[in-house]
């Protein structure tokens, strides 16, 4: 998924350790989280005890990763990352949990994505800090039973309801990361600037972060492409008119929508009438993946209200129509 308004990130992408907020207090936005964490952060370090598993659940891009890393750093222990698509064998999370210190945190990203073998020995992991391992094969095969260190196992997802309701279950902490508003974006813009160096007025901020669809990733890589045609003209600084001038030749809107999300409208309202239709018809009619519809596409759309969700397919709302300067068709008679 290579696309500049994707919340997932692009291969080869700058990993940016150094733009990442590095404390609680730093990390902007996701207000509700964040208080709900602080508290059981405090309580677990006063206690002097693991904190309790934590699922941090929201669409790519919205800092689940980040904030797994405040974890460890606002708890004063070790950190290690993997992901559900990596751990291959259960013997590769065996590898894992067995080096782990006492009160580590364990992140496992794309949670939903595990193996079932490796699911079942991270639920005694996860519960009684025990591994439940078969060595050999056949007649000599024998369970051997392995105390873990007591370790916080932060899982992240793009939507809870990927996970079977026994794993989703085991998290005592089950956080929501929401879109950001354009206000707090603005303010991730102007941070990331100044750690990057980029000189960048605030309405330079506020252009960017209002077309950075929500999303902290999205306003760095914006960020990043403006400052790149910033230098290409020879400006002195990123001001509104240079990053609407650069965002424009990128082709995301003035609310920031791609090609893509208006492909996704148009095939919608012109295809199908504006809808009801089914997920898997409007992904085939753009060619696209549906995975990738539905972490990307979608969770936007809907959250702006272009778009509702029914239980007979998703349909276009008015400001889909207008916003693609269609007329919306009179409303059948009920
Ligand atoms: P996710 O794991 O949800 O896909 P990441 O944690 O990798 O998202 O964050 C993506 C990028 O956005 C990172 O470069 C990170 O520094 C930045 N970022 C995320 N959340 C915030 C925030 N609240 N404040 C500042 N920067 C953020």
């Amino acid at each position: 998924d290579d696309r500049i308004v994707s919340g997932h990130p692009a291969p080869g992408e700058p990993y940016d350790r150094a733009l990442r907020p590095q404390t609680l207090s730093e990390f902007v936005g996701q207000e509700q989280a964040k208080g709900n964490l602080k508290i059981f952060i405090d309580a677990a370090r006063a206690r002097q005890e693991a904190l309790d598993h934590v699922l941090l659940f929201g669409p790519p891009g919205l800092g689940k990763t980040t904030l797994a890393q405040i974890v460890a750093r606002e708890l004063g222990v070790g950190f290690r990352a993997t992901s559900g698509p990596i751990l291959a064998k259960a013997g590769d999370l065996a590898a894992i949990l067995t080096n782990l210190e006492p009160r580590d945190v364990l992140f496992i990203d794309e949670i939903h994505r595990l193996a079932p073998a490796v699911e079942e020995i991270l639920y005694p992991a996860m519960e009684d800090h025990v591994l439940d391992l078969i060595i050999g094969e056949g007649p000599s095969a024998r369970s051997v039973r392995i105390d873990l260190a007591p370790f916080t196992l932060v899982g992240a997802t793009t939507r809870a309801g990927l996970l079977a309701t026994p794993l989703r279950d085991r998290f005592g902490i089950p956080l929501r990361l929401e879109f950001y508003t354009p206000a707090e974006l603005t303010r991730v813009v102007m941070g990331a600037a100044r750690k990057m160096g980029a000189v960048l007025t605030e309405d330079g901020a506020m252009e960017i972060a209002s077309r950075a669809r929500g999303t902290p990733r999205v306003a760095g890589r914006l960020l990043r492409r403006v400052r790149d045609f910033a230098t290409a003209e020879g400006a002195a600084s990123i001001d509104k008119l240079v990053a609407a001038r650069a965002l424009a030749r990128l082709e995301i809107d003035e609310v920031g929508l791609d090609a893509n999300d208006r492909r996704f409208l148009k095939a919608l309202i012109e295809n199908y009438g504006g809808g009801p239709v089914g997920m898997d018809t409007l992904a085939a009619a753009i060619a696209e993946a549906r995975d990738a519809v539905e972490d990307v596409i979608e969770p936007y759309l809907l959250q702006q209200g272009f778009i509702q969700r029914t239980p007979r397919g998703r349909m276009a709302c008015a400001r889909a129509y207008s916003h693609l300067g269609l007329t919306e068709p009179p409303k059948a008679p009920q």
